[in-house]
């Protein structure tokens, strides 16, 4: 068959199941028992078949194709566990021993953002250690002084044979990529993240990656509005919009627009005061270049508020962006900065359905009191995260697992998660010596008689 014939094929095969996924039946969980129920009887049906197709196949002999088929219809796999009603395995295997052994994976390298670059370095660094494992560090070249004072100060407070800190931009991480490491976290843009894991791959080793990309902040006609305002703004303007998390654009219907904008303007004058840029509560861009990429985001739609900024000083003043169309450059990329536009859907069934149609955010934020609105949202929106009625706060939960989905990132640290995120699972079943199991298990081994199968 031709490539191209090929591949067309599997488009319908995986546009089908793409349907399939989107009308929402695999997720109800009788749909699940059911289809696992069924799976179950498939084997109970077709035992003779599949003994006949194993023993074709792979010249099984009889008994093991037995054990095989007893295998999955008795119970032993975990089909059980997953319907709900998991049966005891000890009758199989007494007196064993089952342990998951806590192994640290090894060397770890750990890449971190210059954002907030401290933190994303060293959090990671805390879970690799907490779980066993050596580290080697690079914190990003793009903030030189904190990298600089790490590079100074690490040394000489923890172990220098286990842990090391290296400094350098993109040739230098290319180069630390090439050796081969046993986990790899890395934090930064989706971008840079697909050449961390295909240098990762090379050698199959695991990464957690987390990335960015644009957080949506949904609000509705319902909320307290001045509490809203004020959690949105500071989530948007803390470190000037210079956060992985920061809700990158808001979606409201027009008349709550209107209102989020006044208030919008009375809160940042009360925070910044008339001049903003004298402020001291307002951060700096981190390099020039990225003032002029926030300045061309400018011309995206209105300027309902602010729109200001000094390119000598990399400073913006926090901007409120209208009538923004939705294929334009602001609502493509990932705006990391303090402009934040506003779009316009008047129900939240349209507001699920736009950012479905987009890359999987790493933060969703949902301001409303509707219960209903909310479950629909965690039932049907994807997201890294969520924070229902703040903005930035479960990213500083130590309860809660902190990562992407998607093109957001893959894999979770924070608290115990960072424990296991650098920790893998050993099985160990541990067996003794005691005869009478052996007696008990002793049609295992040949030769497999006839007499033998009347056992199983
Ligand atoms: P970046 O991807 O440019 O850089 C991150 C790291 O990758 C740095 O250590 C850098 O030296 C290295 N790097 C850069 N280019 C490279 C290349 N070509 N080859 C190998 N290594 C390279 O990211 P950034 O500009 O530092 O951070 C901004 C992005 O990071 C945004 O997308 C933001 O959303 C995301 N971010 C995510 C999180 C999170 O926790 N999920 C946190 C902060 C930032």
């Amino acid at each position: 068959m031709a490539p191209s014939a090929l591949s067309n094929g599997y488009m319908k095969v995986v546009s089908t199941v793409r349907k399939g996924l989107c009308n929402g039946r695999c997720r109800s969980v009788e749909f699940r028992k059911e289809q696992l129920r069924q799976l179950k009887k498939m084997y109970t049906d077709h035992k003779e078949d599949f003994i006949q197709a194993l023993s074709k196949d792979l010249r099984k002999i009889s008994l093991l194709i037995l054990v095989q088929m007893h295998l999955s219809i008795l119970g032993v796999s975990d089909m059980p566990h997953l319907i709900g009603n998991s049966i005891d395995l000890a009758f199989l295997i007494p007196f064993d021993k089952s342990i998951i052994y806590n192994e640290p994976y090894g060397l770890v390298l750990v890449l971190g953002a210059w954002n907030y670059p401290m933190q994303l370095s060293m959090l990671p660094v805390h879970g690799a250690i907490a779980a066993g494992n050596a580290v080697i560090v690079k914190p990003s070249e793009v903030s030189p002084a904190t990298a600089d004072l790490m590079a100074k100060l690490l040394p000489q407070y923890i172990d220098k044979d286990c842990y090391q800190i290296v400094l350098g931009g993109v040739k230098e991480t290319t180069e630390l990529l090439q050796n081969r490491f046993d986990y790899i976290f890395y934090t930064g843009s989706p971008g840079v993240g697909k050449i961390v894991r295909d240098a990762a791959n090379q050698y199959l080793t695991p990464c957690t990656l987390e990335l960015g990309g644009k957080s949506p902040c949904y609000i509705d006609d319902s909320v307290d509005l001045d509490m809203a305002v004020r959690r949105i703004m500071w989530g948007k303007m803390v470190n000037l919009g210079q956060t992985c998390i920061a809700p990158d654009y808001l979606i409201c219907s027009k008349r709550m627009q209107g209102k989020f904008i006044d208030k919008s303007k009375q809160i940042l004058k009360e925070w910044y005061g008339e001049n903003p840029k004298e402020s001291e509560s307002l951060s700096r861009i981190v390099a020039e270049r990225h003032v002029d990429r926030l300045a061309s985001l400018l011309e995206s739609g209105t300027i309902a508020h602010g729109g200001k900024y000094d390119k000598e000083s990399r400073w913006m003043e926090p901007t409120i962006l209208i009538d923004v169309p939705l294929d334009s450059k602001v609502m493509k990329e990932e705006i990391f900065g303090p402009i934040l536009p506003i779009i316009n859907f008047e129900n939240y069934v349209d507001a699920m359905e736009f950012i479905n149609k987009r890359e999987k955010p790493l933060a969703l934020y949902l301001f409303t009191s509707d219960k209903e609105l909310q479950n629909s949202f965690l039932t049907n929106v994807s997201a890294g995260g969520v924070c229902i009625n703040d903005t930035i706060f479960h990213a500083g939960s130590p309860n809660l697992p902190f990562g992407g989905v998607g093109n957001s990132g893959m894999g979770s640290y924070h608290g115990k998660y960072s424990f296991e995120t650098f920790t893998h699972k050993k099985s160990v079943l541990s067996r003794s010596y005691n005869g009478l199991i052996e007696k008990a298990m002793k049609n295992r081994f040949p030769p497999y008689t006839p007499g033998k199968q009347r056992f199983l």
